[in-house]
C-alpha cells in the first residue's frame, strides 16, 4: 500500500495551493494529490470568461500548473481518480481504482459538481453544464454552429454565458425561477439592474418559472415551462447550482452540513483531517458565523492556511472573502456576508445616473458585507471596514448618501 505523509484529496486551487504550500515548509515529506479529474490545475475563473470562450485567448492560458511542476516539486500527481472511502481511524483512503493510501495527515479539498437534472429530457444532447475544463470545451464547439439557447439560472457565471451567447449573436433565453436576477445573493433592486442590461442587449427573460422537460429527438430541440410556454432552441445550459461531493464520506463520521465542517484552523471533526476550499463549512471568526464560500481567492487563502495546520504551524483563517464577476460592461462585486438575515439592517448607496449600487449589510452596530454594482473603487475600503469591525451606527444617514466617503467611517487615531 502506498503510503504519504501529506495527502490531499482534490486538485483545484484549494488543494494545489496546499501542496505548493506544504513543500515550502516542508522540503522532504511525501506529498501526493488525488483528482478525479485528469487534468494539472487550471483556472476554473476563466471557464466562463468571455475571451476564452470565444476562443480569442490560447487554450493553453487555462493552465496554471505543468505536469513540470509536479515533478520538481516532488508532488505525485494522481489524476482521473476519485476517493471513495475515508478511514479515520487507521489513516487510509481508498480509490476507485481499488487501490488504498495510507496517510499522517488528509487535507479533504474537493469543490464542488454541477447539480445535474433529472427532469425528463435531461439526457439529450445540446445540455451544457459549467464546472470544469471538458464543459467549457464542449460549449466552445457548440456556440460554433448553434443559433438558438435557453439558459436556465440566474447566477453570475449565467450572466457571463449570456454575454457570450449575445456577443456570438445566439437568440437568447433566460430562465429562472426568482422574481428577480440573483436572489437572494442579490436584492430585488440589483437583480433588476442587471435585468435591464440583459434586456437592453436582447436576453428575452422568463421570471418565476422553471423548466418542466426538454423535448427533441436525440438533440435538445426545445423545452417546456412549468407556466405552459414552449421555447424552440439547439442548446440548453443548466446553470442549477451545486452539489457537494459528500457522500462517499458519510460512513466516516466526518462532521458534514451542506459541505464539510471545520473550526476556523480548517481542522474537521476527524484528527488529522482538515478541509478548505469551497467545500469547507467553516467558523468564521471575522463575521462570527458559519461561512461557506464559492470563490477563488477562498479557496486559495485557505489552501495555505489548512497546509501551515498540516506542517504544524496552526494558524486560524481570517480573510474577508470577495468575489467579483461582469457581463455586457457591468461589474458586479460580493464582498464579506451578503445574507440579509433576521435582525440585520441593510442600506443602499444608489447613484442612477452612474448605475451604480452598493448594498451595506449590518449587524451588531458593524458592516458585515457587502454587493456592488459598477462601484468598485469601495471594495477594499467595505473590506477592510468589515475586517476591523468598525462600529457605523449613528451614520447610516451618511452612508446612505452616494457622495459620502466610506474612508471617513475609520476612527481618527
Ligand atoms: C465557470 C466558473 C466560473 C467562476 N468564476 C469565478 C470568478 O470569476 N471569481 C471567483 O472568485 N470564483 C469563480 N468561480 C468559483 C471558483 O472557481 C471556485 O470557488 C474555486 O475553483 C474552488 O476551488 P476548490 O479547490 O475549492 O474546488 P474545485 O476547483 O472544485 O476543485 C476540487 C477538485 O476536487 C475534485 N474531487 C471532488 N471529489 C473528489 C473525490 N472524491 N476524489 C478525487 N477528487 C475529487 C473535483 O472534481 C475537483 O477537481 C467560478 C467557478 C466556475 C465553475
Amino acid at each position: 500500500m502506498q503510503h504519504f505523509k501529506y495527502l490531499i484529496i482534490g486538485g483545484g486551487i484549494a488543494g494545489t495551493t496546499a501542496a505548493e504550500t506544504i513543500r515550502k515548509n516542508d522540503t522532504d515529506g511525501t506529498i501526493a494529490i488525488v483528482s478525479d479529474e485528469p487534468h494539472t490545475l487550471y483556472s476554473r475563473v476563466l471557464l466562463s470568461k468571455p475571451g476564452f470562450v470565444r476562443g480569442e485567448q490560447p487554450l493553453d492560458s487555462v493552465w496554471l500548473k505543468k505536469p513540470e511542476w509536479y515533478e520538481e516539486n516532488k508532488i505525485t500527481f494522481i489524476g482521473g481518480v476519485s476517493a471513495t472511502n475515508l478511514d479515520g481511524v487507521s489513516k487510509k483512503i481508498s480509490l476507485s481504482n481499488g487501490e488504498e493510501i495510507e496517510y499522517e495527515k488528509l487535507l479533504l479539498a474537493i469543490g464542488a459538481h454541477s447539480r445535474k437534472w433529472t427532469i425528463p429530457g435531461s439526457d439529450k444532447k445540446g445540455i451544457h453544464y459549467l464546472r470544469g475544463l471538458d464543459d467549457t470545451k464542449g460549449i466552445m464547439e457548440a456556440v460554433k454552429t448553434k443559433k438558438h439557447a435557453v439558459l436556465v439560472g440566474s447566477g453570475c457565471v449565467s450572466f457571463e454565458i449570456a454575454e457570450i451567447l449575445r456577443s456570438l449573436n445566439i437568440t437568447t433565453t433566460l430562465v429562472m425561477r426568482e422574481k428577480s436576477f440573483g436572489e437572494p445573493l442579490l436584492s430585488e433592486v440589483e437583480g433588476k439592474m442587471i435585468e435591464n442590461t440583459l434586456e437592453k442587449n436582447n436576453v428575452t427573460i422568463k421570471r418565476q418559472t422553471e423548466v418542466s422537460e426538454v423535448f427533441g429527438g436525440e438533440e435538445v430541440a426545445g423545452v417546456f415551462l412549468k407556466n405552459g410556454e414552449k421555447l424552440d432552441c439547439d442548446m440548453v445550459f443548466a446553470m442549477i447550482g451545486v452539489v457537494y461531493p459528500t457522500e462517499w464520506l458519510k460512513q466516516s463520521g466526518i462532521s458534514l452540513g451542506r459541505g464539510i465542517i471545520a473550526n476556523e484552523f480548517l481542522e474537521t471533526s476527524i484528527s488529522d483531517v482538515w478541509t478548505a476550499g469551497d467545500i469547507a463549512e467553516y467558523n468564521d471568526t471575522v463575521l462570527n458565523e458559519t461561512m461557506q464560500c464559492g470563490n477563488w481567492m477562498n479557496s486559495r487563502g485557505q489552501g495555505e492556511i489548512a497546509a501551515l495546520g498540516m506542517v504544524g504551524k496552526r494558524t486560524e483563517y481570517k480573510m474577508v472573502t470577495f468575489q467579483t464577476s461582469h457581463g455586457f460592461g457591468d461589474l458586479i462585486g460580493f464582498v464579506g456576508d451578503t445574507r440579509p438575515a433576521l435582525g440585520r439592517t441593510v442600506v443602499y448607496r444608489v447613484a442612477p445616473e452612474k448605475n451604480s449600487i452598493v448594498r451595506i449589510i449590518i449587524s451588531e452596530e458593524k458592516i458585515i458585507g457587502a454587493t456592488l454594482i459598477n462601484r468598485m473603487a469601495e471594495m477594499g475600503t467595505i473590506t477592510k471596514l468589515i475586517k476591523d469591525g468598525v462600529k457605523v451606527s449613528g451614520m447610516l444617514e451618511s452612508i446612505i448618501n452616494p457622495e459620502f466617503d466610506l474612508k471617513t467611517l475609520f476612527p481618527t487615531v
